[in-house]
């Protein structure tokens, strides 16, 4: 049997590469359906060949991660990408993607790009990020720097891209190896009837190791389905700090003796991580009281 991902799957139709770049058509075996286990993109199967480039897949791993738009499964990590500069960097956004990516319980890095356009912006995002425990990241395509680090990152794993437009993810992409160019515009957008519709995603694959989705993820950022008292496990730094508040469920909005205030008293978690922790509770308040 011969192992391998699927990059894509069209109609029925799953296409596999192996660990060469070898890429095989195949179909799924019936049992998959009588088990309701749709193939999916990223996940590592075995395929039998019948003959040339076709074949059948006989066996899908246990998925590590699975996740719902784009339909995904193994990603391993999330790189979420902001500029320094043009545009100006939207910190509630980018909290609002780390509370996605962490839902996805996906690794995660965050790469500040665009360096060589603001050192002062620069400093202001590391001072409020660097405390939060991610691993940060600091590029310029277009002074090429800190792209060997980046592509250090991605080596070996199933990577999802995220960010605002033009903030240079494709850029990034790029800089990486030539001709691999991130899609743009929405994976998944609402029809007539407020279904989403997802287009198709496909992995490329890098040639130093380790595959990308083509289309940036997270297009939905809508907190739907996040719990209230889940939020808080999403921000990183508060989580080991959560148990140390003087009553269980607090909100760290305004009771007493709650450790998190505590961290934002003495600087340990920064007052923009807190406000924004606190502007996504009162949203998803907000929208549980309809
Ligand atoms: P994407 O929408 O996130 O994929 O962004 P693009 O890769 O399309 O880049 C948007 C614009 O930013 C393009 O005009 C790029 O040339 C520019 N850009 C990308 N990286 C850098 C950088 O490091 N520095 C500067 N000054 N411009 C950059
Ligand atoms: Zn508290």
């Amino acid at each position: 049997m011969i192992k391998g991902i699927i990059t894509k799957g069209i109609g029925g139709f799953y296409y596999i590469q192996d660990r060469n770049g070898k890429m095989y058509e195949c179909r799924a075996r019936g049992k998959f359906r009588k088990e309701k286990i749709i193939p999916l993109v990223g996940d590592k199967v075995g395929i039998s060949i019948s003959h040339d480039d076709k074949g059948m897949i006989e066996e899908i791993e246990n998925r590590e991660t699975k996740l719902i738009r784009p339909p995904v499964a193994n990603v391993d990590q999330a790189v979420i990408v902001f500029a320094v500069k043009r545009p100006n960097p939207n910190i509630l956004l980018l909290d609002r993607f780390l509370v996605m990516a962490e839902r996805e319980n996906l690794d995660i890095v965050i790469c500040f790009n665009k360096v060589d356009l603001s050192e002062g912006e620069l400093n202001e995002l590391k001072e409020i990020y660097n405390k939060t425990g991610y691993k940060l990241l600091e590029t310029s395509t277009k002074l090429n720097s800190g792209v060997e680090e980046f592509k250090h990152i991605l080596k070996d794993k199933i990577t999802v891209f995220a960010g605002p437009s033009g903030v240079g993810k494709s850029s990034l992409l790029n800089a990486t190896q030539p001709d691999l160019q991130l899609k743009t515009g929405e994976i998944s957008v609402k029809n007539k009837r407020g279904k989403h519709t997802t287009r198709h995603v496909e992995l490329l694959k890098l040639e130093f190791g380790g595959w990308v989705l083509d289309t940036p993820g997270f297009s939905s950022l809508d907190l739907d389905f996040v719990e209230e008292l889940d939020l808080q496990y999403y921000f990183k730094e508060f989580e080991p700090l959560i148990g140390d508040c003087k009553y269980t469920g607090c909100k760290h909005i305004s009771e007493p003796e709650c450790a998190i205030k505590d961290a934002v008293e003495n600087g340990e978690i920064s007052e923009s991580r807190y406000n924004n922790y606190l502007h996504l509770l009162k949203e998803i308040q907000k929208n549980r009281r309809y």
